[in-house]
């Protein structure tokens, strides 16, 4: 199903917390003497000379890392369709998108081949693949887990997380990658993820559970379908449900692209075939960029072009610092939830995993992401919780508390 790129076939064997565990990681996140390609011919044959920290964690834990998974180039997309080396399917059903952009590493946990893998989340990465794949998806706080090796695409979004079969597993691995990092300067200066400390609060039970009630009238009958009966066996387990608002969801789409695509054209004009990534000379060094940058696929160069634009004179304060400003409005609106609730609840997607190559418009596709960039905007820790048929549930903790997240999961896997 193209899903893993390339194997691994000298695993290191190791000792400790994950001894043995067999690992797929995307492949943007670097892997010494391993391919990483980012799903672009930009970095087609790029062997890293280094590990990223999450991978070298891994190893030192006694995990084996397997293989390499597909993903849409860059991470620039939602439904795993954008890679230079083909589409993923889904698991459960070859005509169906897995999701994306970690669309390789949801669909070989989705599909059984992995126990776990990692992926990364920009503005939904990790949990829209989860959720369409039926799986768990951990996208943890913003500078909970180090970036070093996680081959850029917006900088103040991009998060590396887990992506598993059962919670259990996003907690050990969570325990491992997580905590401050010397080569990445904008991790947190807070202890590692703690599961003692997230079964300890799954324990609270009677917990006060929050749902957007605004999400529900934005996604489609066969969602509301699968959430609405698990608010029910929340309430009937005696927790507390209460209706909050994000009004800011109106903005959120739009702020995302213009800084997430703002991001990436600065990430991006590294690769000019002179310092970065594949070189395909030219007569003169205009030539030499035309050539090397016509090898990005039409999502990134329209990513790259609409970067540039809300980056331009003239425009930047239109676009770009109304978009930062958005970003803080709907921080505000998510951090004051969390005076009166544990946590709150809402849809991952807003529809069933589309049809692959379904062909909608680039903004369609964008839609998709409606539910999950509220949440990477405001860099807090957000948990996919699988619900079958396709549908999962977001849980959504304040910042730096990803241990509620997960421990909500602790809880909820006792349920379900
Ligand atoms: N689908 C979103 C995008 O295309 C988010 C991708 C991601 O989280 N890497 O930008």
């Amino acid at each position: 199903m193209n899903a893993v790129l390339t194997l691994n076939e000298s695993p290191e064997e190791g000792k400790g917390r994950l001894s043995g565990v067999e690992v797929a990681v995307k492949d943007n996140i670097t892997t010494k003497g391993l391919r990483t390609t980012a799903g672009s011919r930009m970095l087609e044959n790029y062997v890293p000379p280094f590990d990223a920290t999450v991978v070298r964690r891994l190893k030192d834990a006694g995990a084996v890392i397997r293989a390499k998974t597909n993903l849409d180039e860059f991470g620039m997309g939602s439904t795993g369709e954008n890679s230079a080396f083909g589409p993923t399917k889904n698991p459960h059903d070859p005509s169906l998108v897995p999701g994306g952009s970690s669309s390789g590493s949801a669909a070989v946990v989705g599909g059984g081949i992995f126990p776990l893998a990692l992926g990364s989340d920009t503005g939904g990465s990790i949990r829209l693949p989860a959720a369409f794949c039926n799986i768990w998806g951990f996208k943890p706080t913003y500078g909970r887990v180090s970036r070093y090796g996680l081959i850029a695409f917006a900088s103040s979004l991009d998060v590396i997380g887990p992506m598993a079969g059962d919670v259990g597993l996003i907690a050990d691995v969570m325990e491992v990658i997580s905590g401050e990092d010397p080569r990445d300067a904008t991790t947190l200066d807070r202890p590692p993820f703690s599961t003692g400390k997230a079964h300890e609060f799954s324990r609270k039970g009677g917990f006060k559970v929050g749902v957007v009630r605004g999400h529900l009238e934005m996604v489609s009958e066969a969602v509301r379908e699968r959430f609405e009966p698990f608010v029910d066996l929340l309430a009937k387990a005696g927790n507390d449900i209460v209706d909050v608002n994000l009004n800011s969801t109106r903005y959120a789409l739009a702020a995302y692209y213009v800084i997430a695509t703002a991001e990436a054209s600065s990430n991006l004009a590294r690769y000019d075939g002179v310092r970065y990534g594949t070189s395909v000379r030219g007569e003169n060094l205009f030539e030499t960029y035309v050539a090397t940058r016509s090898l990005f696929g039409d999502e990134v160069k329209r990513r790259i072009l609409m970067g540039t634009f809300v980056l331009s004179h003239g425009y930047y304060e239109a676009y770009y610092l109304r978009a930062l400003r958005a970003r803080r409005i709907i921080y505000e609106e998510v951090l004051s939830w969390f005076s009166d609730v544990d946590v709150v609840i809402t849809p991952t997607a807003p529809v069933l995993p589309p049809k692959l190559g379904a062909g909608f418009s680039p903004v369609d596709y964008y839609r998709l992401d409606t539910l999950t960039v509220p949440f990477s905007l405001a860099g807090v820790p957000v948990l996919n919780v699988p619900l079958g048929g396709f549908v999962g549930v977001q849980v959504v903790a304040p910042f730096g508390e990803d241990e509620r997240a997960v421990g909500f999961g602790f809880y909820v896997s006792e349920l379900l």
